[in-house]
Protein backbone atom coordinates (compact mmCIF):
# COMPACT_ATOMS: atom_id res chain seq x y z
CA UNK A 1 0.00 0.00 0.00
CA UNK A 2 1.11 3.25 -0.58
CA UNK A 3 1.84 6.22 1.88
CA UNK A 4 1.69 8.80 -1.51
CA UNK A 5 2.52 12.23 -0.61
CA UNK A 6 2.43 11.02 3.57
CA UNK A 7 -0.76 11.28 6.38
CA UNK A 8 -2.12 14.33 6.71
CA UNK A 9 -4.01 16.03 9.68
CA UNK A 10 -7.58 17.14 7.97
CA UNK A 11 -7.35 20.00 10.51
CA UNK A 12 -4.48 21.52 10.54
CA UNK A 13 -2.91 20.37 6.74
CA UNK A 14 0.48 19.38 7.90
CA UNK A 15 1.51 15.76 7.54
CA UNK A 16 1.64 13.56 10.35
CA UNK A 17 5.02 12.15 11.99
CA UNK A 18 5.60 8.24 12.92
CA UNK A 19 5.67 8.68 16.24
CA UNK A 20 6.51 4.79 17.58
CA UNK A 21 5.71 1.43 17.50
CA UNK A 22 2.96 -0.23 19.62
CA UNK A 23 0.85 -2.96 20.31
CA UNK A 24 -2.86 -2.97 19.50
CA UNK A 25 -5.48 -5.18 20.86
CA UNK A 26 -8.93 -5.40 19.28
CA UNK A 27 -11.69 -6.62 20.79
CA UNK A 28 -14.74 -8.74 19.38
CA UNK A 29 -18.21 -9.15 20.89
CA UNK A 30 -16.51 -11.75 23.13
CA UNK A 31 -13.39 -9.97 24.71
CA UNK A 32 -9.83 -9.92 23.90
CA UNK A 33 -9.76 -10.77 19.86
CA UNK A 34 -6.43 -9.78 18.07
CA UNK A 35 -2.99 -8.17 19.00
CA UNK A 36 -1.23 -6.29 16.19
CA UNK A 37 1.73 -4.78 15.73
CA UNK A 38 1.22 -1.11 14.44
CA UNK A 39 2.44 2.80 14.10
CA UNK A 40 1.17 5.28 16.29
CA UNK A 41 1.40 9.03 13.93
CA UNK A 42 1.01 12.27 15.45
CA UNK A 43 0.24 15.63 14.43
CA UNK A 44 3.14 17.90 14.96
CA UNK A 45 0.01 20.91 15.54
CA UNK A 46 -2.80 19.87 17.53
CA UNK A 47 -1.29 16.26 18.64
CA UNK A 48 -4.37 14.12 17.48
CA UNK A 49 -2.70 10.52 17.24
CA UNK A 50 -3.71 7.66 14.66
CA UNK A 51 -2.88 4.30 14.68
CA UNK A 52 -2.23 3.30 10.93
CA UNK A 53 0.49 0.72 8.95
CA UNK A 54 -0.72 -2.42 10.37
CA UNK A 55 1.50 -5.78 10.17
CA UNK A 56 0.49 -8.19 7.02
CA UNK A 57 -1.25 -10.51 10.19
CA UNK A 58 -2.04 -11.02 13.47
CA UNK A 59 0.81 -10.74 16.58
CA UNK A 60 -1.30 -13.01 18.63
CA UNK A 61 -4.87 -14.32 18.10
CA UNK A 62 -7.29 -15.41 20.79
CA UNK A 63 -7.09 -19.29 20.16
CA UNK A 64 -3.17 -19.50 20.49
CA UNK A 65 -2.28 -21.30 23.77
CA UNK A 66 0.29 -18.08 24.09
CA UNK A 67 -2.48 -14.90 23.23
CA UNK A 68 -2.90 -14.17 27.68
CA UNK A 69 0.92 -13.38 27.73
CA UNK A 70 0.52 -11.24 24.55
CA UNK A 71 -1.90 -9.36 26.47
CA UNK A 72 0.84 -7.13 28.89
CA UNK A 73 2.50 -5.97 26.24
CA UNK A 74 -0.77 -3.96 24.76
CA UNK A 75 -0.01 -0.12 24.30
CA UNK A 76 -3.88 0.18 23.27
CA UNK A 77 -7.19 -1.54 23.41
CA UNK A 78 -9.19 -0.82 20.38
CA UNK A 79 -13.30 -1.75 20.21
CA UNK A 80 -13.40 -3.77 16.81
CA UNK A 81 -17.13 -3.98 17.05
CA UNK A 82 -18.18 -1.51 13.95
CA UNK A 83 -20.70 1.51 15.63
CA UNK A 84 -23.31 2.68 13.76
CA UNK A 85 -22.64 6.30 11.97
CA UNK A 86 -25.29 8.72 13.82
ZN1 LIG B 1 -3.52 18.61 13.48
Amino acid sequence: MSLGPGYACAECKVLLRPRKNITVLITASFGPYQIWQADLWECPECSQQVILGYGMKPWAEHYQPDFKDHLAGVDFTIDGISKELP
